[in-house]
């Protein structure tokens, strides 16, 4: 029995890296799709995933492009069960250094972004009455701080509050909302960090994490296996945040 059949999901930054995983693993587990990214390479994705899935450029920046994305899926599929809010980037800079224009970049896409995405997710699944489950991408960075990554750790940290309110808000009405917090993963957006000595052995597995790997704790948290799981914030790390030094 396939874990999400009959449910329907949004998913964001599915043109890419852990977005694209979690098409793919919806996708396998039963789920109809609406794949959302600002890039055309969502456009790649929704032809060469088996599945049933409906691709959409949009900017998750944007209200009235998450309201349209959110909107799509009742409109393409009948119903919305599951939205994860995976877009993001990441802009390095020292706290001391940081232009103003990264601040509202990274506050835009990351923070203003998730925001959008949960608040319209809520009220589709509150007005629609069946519950449903939000999954928004945090990172070990929205819990600890590293060297050259503040604007970005103040975004993650901004997601799992407003993830936590979303769950203790729309609970009552069968909403669960959690929060995954990625440690390395290999990526377009982390592509070349492997070489920074020492960042694959921060993980006690010794290794860094599969686009994949993450998706399928976003698949068990959008199931009904997961009925019982809201207002969490999971780190998804290989063991990373488990160790003192
Ligand atoms: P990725 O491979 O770069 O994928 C992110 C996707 O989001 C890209 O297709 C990107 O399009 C799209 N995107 C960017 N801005 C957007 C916008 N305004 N509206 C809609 N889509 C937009 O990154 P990833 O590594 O899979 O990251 C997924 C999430 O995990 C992010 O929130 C990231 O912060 C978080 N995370 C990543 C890691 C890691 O090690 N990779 C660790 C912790 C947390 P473009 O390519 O055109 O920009």
């Amino acid at each position: 029995m396939k874990s999400l059949a009959g449910k329907v999901a949004v998913i964001t930054g599915a043109g890419s890296g852990m977005g694209r995983a979690a098409v793919e693993i919806f996708a396998r587990e039963g789920a109809r799709i609406i794949a959302v990214d600002i890039s055309d390479a969502v456009l790649d994705t929704a032809k060469n995933v088996d599945g049933e899935i409906f691709a959409m450029q949009a900017d998750v920046s944007k209200e009235a492009d998450v309201e349209a994305m959110i909107g799509k899926a009742q409109s393409e599929f009948g119903q919305l069960d599951a939205v994860l809010n995976v877009a993001g980037i990441a802009v390095p800079g020292m706290l001391m250094d940081v232009p103003l224009e990264d601040y509202e970049r990274l506050m835009a896409v990351n923070l203003r972004g998730v925001f959008l995405g949960t608040k319209h997710a809520v009220r589709a699944m509150r007005a629609s009455g069946r519950g449903g489950a939000i999954i928004n991408w945090s990172s070990l960075g929205g819990i600890n701080a590293s060297m050259g990554t503040s604007i970005y750790s103040a975004t993650k940290a901004g997601v799992i509050s407003i993830t936590k309110s979303a769950a203790i808000e729309a609970g009552k009405q069968g909403i669960r909302a959690n929060c995954l917090c990625p440690g390395f993963i290999y990526t377009a957006m982390s592509a070349g960090g492997e070489k920074m000595p020492g960042i694959l052995e921060k993980a006690a597995l010794g290794r860094g994490g599969q686009p994949e790997e993450v998706a399928e704790v976003a698949a068990f948290l959008a199931s009904d296996r997961a009925s019982y799981v809201s207002g969490t914030v999971i780190p998804v790390d290989g063991g990373w945040s488990a160790k003192l030094a």
